[in-house]
Parts: structure tokens; C-alpha cells; sequence
């Protein structure tokens, strides 16, 4: 059997949970957290595959439950952004695919949390927390990325002229692409346009079943790393008007108060990543001989492994502070996080570049070789600094917020 999640070298720090973002609680989560994901083998050879069973396994292992509020079979009363950040830092460590499989069982099912009816709630959260139901957020489109406004897919009025159909349904036509869980999801949260003239402010969100006619999940997208993704295509694909998720026309502000909750948790998956690199230069750096003594034994050596451990720091400071600042601001009735959260995401996923490419260095051709855990980490983290805002928009962000105070 092929174990595409190597063991690490050694458990992850857990000297960050002392810091004062965190309080017994976080504490008690990671200290069964930690074991149990060093515990876990999963075949990753076919990332469906494996994507399924990381969801199953979470949901038997009660992870899952930090992804929906308690109302509806949650372990918090609300999202908890530090018990997400901690999830995702440790998981990461060990297999980003696990990570991503919690993550997006958060993201896609987000949108309910946030704005579905009582009825929406209860049919879907559940089974999200258990790890029955598979959830995916679809709002890319191929000429709408960053740009979402540029959206082109449509939810028309289904029959707009008496016809047959039950009052008030929609039928959605167009492409979403770049989709995580694309073709394994059993439902997907849908973003399209039910006003077109209305650009952001005409954007509806809609929960749609997976076996919905009208709806094409088969389009398979490879990528450099194991991610399910797919192109969904949406051809007059007919949805009840109770599949509206939250406000008609609010769609927009819904996908990004989503995105705010979890943009500080994909920097914890960068960390994750980073932290796991960082363990596993200085397991290699200890064991390599080289010229009558170890390659730890090099000035350059500890200069690299000092730099690596500041990128890894500095990086975790900022993502706990925004998970931190989210949840204060949460028990005084909520406070926007974004230029915080998008320092996080900027930060930990570009220094987790530089830190797992510092590491391949330091392996040598070992580095390169496929199956080595620094080679899949070089291609686990690349997309990190695309998706949910890239780099260059998290600047803007930053950048914008400054200007405006
Ligand atoms: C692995 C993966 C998983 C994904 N999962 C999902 C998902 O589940 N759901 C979903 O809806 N989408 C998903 N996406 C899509 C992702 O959100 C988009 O790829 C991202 O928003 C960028 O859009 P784009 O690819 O169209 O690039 P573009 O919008 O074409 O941007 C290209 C590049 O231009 C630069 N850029 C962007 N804006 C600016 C600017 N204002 N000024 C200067 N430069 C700029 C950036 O470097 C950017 O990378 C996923 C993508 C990947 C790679």
C-alpha cells in the first residue's frame, strides 16, 4: 500500500499553545488532537479516494464538529477561528489532504451556518458534522477569479411565464471551475447572478444537491498536488426557491463574510506545512554526514534553520492574532477581521514557500526525489498562495484598509 502521509520525524511543538490567543479549552482539543492524527494511514494514491475517507475519518473522530455551531451537532455554541486555526496547523503537518478535506467541509457548508433557514440548517449541517454528507463552495468561474464581480453564471426565474414549474424556483446556467470536492461533494453552496446588471450587488447564493439534473460535476481537474477539483457545468438546472440561501441579492457579501472566517485557517494549513518542513530540515540536517561531521555541524546550516524558524514564528503570530481578534470581536457582536486575517494568509502561505523550499535545499537530491515528504510539501503548498485571494490581492486588501482609516 502506498502511504502518501510519511510519519514526521517528531510531534509537532505544541510550545505555541502556551501563548495567551489560547485559552484551556484550545489546549484540551490539541492534546487529543495531536495523537490522533499522527495515529492515522491513509492510502493518498487516488485523492477522491483518500478525500473521502479523511471526511469519514474526521467524522467518526469528532473533528468535524468544529466545523457547525452546536445548535446543530457542533462542539461550540459558535465557529471557534482559534479551535479552526489549531485543527488545520495540525492536520497540515501531517497530511495537508487531511487538512483540506476538514477545511472545506467548513467552507462549503459555511454559507448555512452563517445565513441558512432553520430547515436548510438542519438538513445539511448534521451530516456535515458527522462526515456523511461532503460539502463544496463554488463561486470561481473561468473568467471570474479574483474578479467576482465578472461572474457570468445565471439563476434565472424558472418559469417566468406561468409555466409549470413550482412557484418561485430557479434555474441555474453557466460554469464554475477551480472547485474543491468538484464531483465528490453531495451538495455545493452556488453562487450566480440573479440580477446581471447588478454586478456584485446582483450576486444570489443557492444550495444545490449534487444530483440535481442540470448539474455536470465529471470535468476532473489534475493538479500538482493530490486536490479533488472539477469544473461544474450548470445547464438549466432547476432548483426549488428553498434552495436560496440566505438573502435574494446578498449572495456576495455571504461568500465573503464565508472566506473571512477561513482565510486566517488557510494560513494554519501554510504553518502546518511550514512547521512540518522546519521538523523535518533539522531531523535531516542531524543525521547527514558530510566532510567528517554532520551538515548541522555548518554555520550555514544553523543560519538557514534560524531564518526558517523566524519565517515559521512570525507567521504563526500573525495567523493566532487573527483567529484571536475574530473571536474576541465575535463576544462583543462581531468585528470585521480582514486586513488582519489577509496579513495572516499572505504571510504564513509566502514564508511557507520560502521555508519548504529552504528545506528541499537542505535534502539534497533526497529533496527531489517523488515521495519524499519535502518534494510533496514543495507542491502541497503552492496553491495556498492562489486560492481564497492571492497573494497579490490579500496586499490590496491590506494596502486599502490602511489608506481608509
Ligand atoms: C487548488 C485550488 C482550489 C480551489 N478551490 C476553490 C473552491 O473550492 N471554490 C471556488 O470558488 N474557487 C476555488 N479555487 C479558485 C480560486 O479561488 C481562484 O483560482 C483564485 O480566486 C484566483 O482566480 P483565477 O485563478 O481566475 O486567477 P486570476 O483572477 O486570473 O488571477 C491571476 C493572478 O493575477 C494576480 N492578481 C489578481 N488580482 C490582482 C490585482 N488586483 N492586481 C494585480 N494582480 C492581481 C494574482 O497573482 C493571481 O494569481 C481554487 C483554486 C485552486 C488553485
Amino acid at each position: 500500500m502506498h502511504i502518501a502521509t510519511p510519519p514526521a520525524p517528531c510531534p509537532p511543538s505544541t510550545a505555541h499553545l502556551a501563548l495567551p490567543f489560547f485559552d484551556d479549552a484550545h489546549r484540551a482539543l490539541a492534546e487529543g488532537l495531536v495523537p490522533w492524527a499522527a495515529a492515522q494511514e491513509v492510502d493518498e494514491t487516488d485523492d477522491r479516494a483518500a478525500c473521502r475517507d479523511w471526511v469519514r475519518r474526521l467524522g467518526a473522530g469528532g473533528w468535524l464538529h468544529y466545523c457547525v455551531p452546536a445548535a446543530h451537532g457542533g462542539a461550540l455554541p459558535a465557529l471557534d477561528s482559534r479551535a479552526l486555526v489549531l485543527l488545520r496547523e495540525t492536520l497540515a503537518y501531517h497530511s495537508p489532504l487531511a487538512d483540506f478535506a476538514f477545511a472545506m467541509q467548513g467552507l462549503g457548508s459555511g454559507a448555512i451556518t452563517l445565513a441558512g433557514s432553520p430547515a436548510q440548517q438542519a438538513h445539511y449541517l448534521q451530516g456535515v458534522a458527522r462526515g456523511e454528507l461532503i460539502a463544496a463552495f463554488a463561486l470561481s468561474e473561468p473568467e471570474a477569479g479574483s474578479d467576482v464581480g465578472a461572474m457570468q453564471t445565471i439563476a434565472s426565474s424558472a418559469y417566468p411565464s406561468g409555466g409549470s414549474g413550482p412557484k418561485g424556483s430557479y434555474a441555474l446556467t453557466g460554469t464554475k471551475t477551480w472547485i474543491s470536492n468538484g464531483g465528490i461533494a453531495d451538495f455545493y453552496c452556488v453562487f450566480a447572478k440573479t440580477d446581471p446588471a447588478g454586478g456584485t450587488r446582483g450576486i444570489s447564493a443557492f444550495i444545490v444537491d449534487a444530483d440535481t439534473p442540470g448539474l455536470d460535476a465529471s470535468r476532473h481537474i489534475h493538479v500538482m498536488a493530490p486536490h479533488p477539483l472539477a469544473t461544474l457545468q450548470f445547464t438549466d438546472c432547476k432548483v426549488p426557491s428553498d434552495a436560496l440561501l440566505g438573502e435574494k441579492n446578498g449572495g456576495f457579501k455571504l461568500a465573503m463574510r464565508t472566506l473571512d472566517i477561513f482565510r486566517a485557517s488557510v494560513a494554519a494549513a501554510a504553518l502546518g506545512m511550514a512547521r512540518r518542513a522546519l521538523a523535518e530540515a533539522v531531523h535531516h540536517a542531524r543525521q547527514r554526514r558530510m566532510f567528517g561531521q554532520t551538515l548541522a555541524d555548518f554555520q550555514l546550516t544553523q543560519a538557514k534553520i534560524g531564518e526558517m524558524a523566524a519565517l515559521v514564528d512570525s507567521a504563526a503570530l500573525l495567523t493566532y492574532r487573527a483567529a484571536w481578534l475574530r473571536d474576541e470581536g465575535e463576544k462583543r457582536g462581531g468585528t470585521r477581521v480582514t486586513a488582519e486575517a489577509a496579513m495572516a494568509k499572505m504571510t504564513a502561505t509566502e514564508n511557507a514557500q520560502r521555508v519548504i523550499d529552504m528545506a528541499l535545499q537542505l535534502h539534497g537530491g533526497r529533496g527531489v526525489e517523488v515521495g519524499s515528504k519535502v518534494e510533496s510539501l514543495y507542491r502541497d503548498i503552492r496553491s495556498l498562495r492562489i486560492y481564497e485571494g492571492a497573494t497579490e490581492v490579500q496586499q490590496l486588501i491590506i494596502g486599502k484598509s490602511l489608506l481608509q482609516e
